[in-house]
């Protein structure tokens, strides 16, 4: 007898497929308050997690300014912690991430390489990623000395030098955060007034390990295997020069992880999902929280408030529908 397995290839149209009554994707603040919320409310929510579990604030060494931590807290622990808190109430993480997605319809079909979901309501909360500078060198550098995450590479800088590049909160606070490892960590800065807070401005001012470059911007990233150096132009006087250094640390800014709603969903011109005040983007059913929508606010604590609010809209929205 001529007996066949049949191997189902992952890309066929013959995926399997699961419907769920909310589906999140992204697992970051945003995604996991929302599923906590949407687990307490009784509707099963399935998250993918997206390539980074735990969204951005997992790549952030310490946050000081998220309630209920007077001591500051680690982005991994406190995504941790959000995590178990929402599989306690019934939520589960899936490992994955949406390849394509039709919202013309509901139940809304979102696929990911290996499998077909139909979801009746969806909370979109896949977060911002990392801008670059887009210098020669960066690309061919990054994990040989070019980094967007120091907590992450950090440690691989014991007793060396680095540069970070950027104004605002996240330049300062991980660039403190650098002092631990790197023997001197130099800001460089397009401008000579930052955004940061003046907390974070004082705190790597007075830091002795800390010193500024200010009004320049890097032109070209240098290195043979690993990062050797950079080049800087000061902005004001056009002036070229050299400096060597281990590792660049770029801080500037984030793009929010929206293309895949590109013609689906209205957008403002940055991408930023619009969503009205009560999470609703427009789709009906179709919500968004965190850095995806917001281009204000941008801290773990509002995420958080925006992925409950919206678990909360999806409730009220599955409850009529
Ligand atoms: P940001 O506030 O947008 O700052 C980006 C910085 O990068 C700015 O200083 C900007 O310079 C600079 N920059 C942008 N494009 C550049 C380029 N091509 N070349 C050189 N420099 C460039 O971004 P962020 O620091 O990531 O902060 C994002 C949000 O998260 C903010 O709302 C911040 O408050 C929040 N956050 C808060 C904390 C905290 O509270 N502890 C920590 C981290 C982040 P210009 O200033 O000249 O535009």
């Amino acid at each position: 007898m001529d007996f066949k397995v049949n191997v189902q290839p992952s890309s066929s149209p013959f995926k399997p497929t699961e419907s769920v009554k909310v589906l999140v994707l992204g697992s970051g603040p945003a995604g996991l308050a929302a599923a906590l919320y949407a687990a307490r409310a009784d509707l099963n929510p399935l998250v993918l997690s997206g390539i980074e579990l735990g969204g951005q604030a997992a790549l952030t060494s310490t946050i000081e300014n998220y309630p209920g931590f007077p001591e500051g807290v680690g982005g991994v622990e406190l995504g941790d912690l959000f995590q178990k808190q929402a599989e306690r109430f019934g939520a589960r993480i899936e490992l994955d991430s949406a390849s394509t997605v039709d919202l013309s319809q509901r139940p809304f079909r979102v696929s990911t390489y290996n499998k077909d979901y139909f979801a009746n309501a969806l909370i979109i909360a896949t977060g911002a990623s990392s801008n670059h500078l887009n210098v020669p060198g960066e690309k061919e550098m990054t994990g040989h000395g070019v980094s967007y995450c120091a907590t992450c590479d950090g440690w691989f800088f014991k007793g060396k030098q680095v540069v970070v590049v950027g104004g605002g909160d996240s330049a300062l606070e991980e660039a403190l955060f650098l002092t631990r490892f790197a023997s001197s960590v130099t800001v460089i800065h397009r401008r000579d007034i930052f955004r940061a807070g003046a907390i974070l401005q004082r705190r790597a001012k007075e830091d002795p390990k800390v010193k500024f470059i200010l009004d320049s911007v890097i032109t070209k990233i240098v290195g043979q295997k690993v990062v050797e150096g950079i080049q800087l132009q000061n902005v004001k006087t056009h002036e070229d020069s050299f400096l060597p250094t281990d590792g660049v640390f770029i801080f500037i800014g984030h793009t929010p992880n929206s293309s895949l709603f590109k013609g689906q969903l209205d957008m403002d011109e940055s991408g930023y999902i619009q969503a009205d005040g009560k999470m609703q983007t427009s789709v009906p059913g179709v919500y968004a929280a965190g850095e995806v929508s917001d281009p204000v606010f941008r801290q773990v604590v509002t995420s958080a408030g925006m992925g409950a609010a919206a678990a909360i809209q999806v409730t009220n929205f599955l409850g009529k529908n």
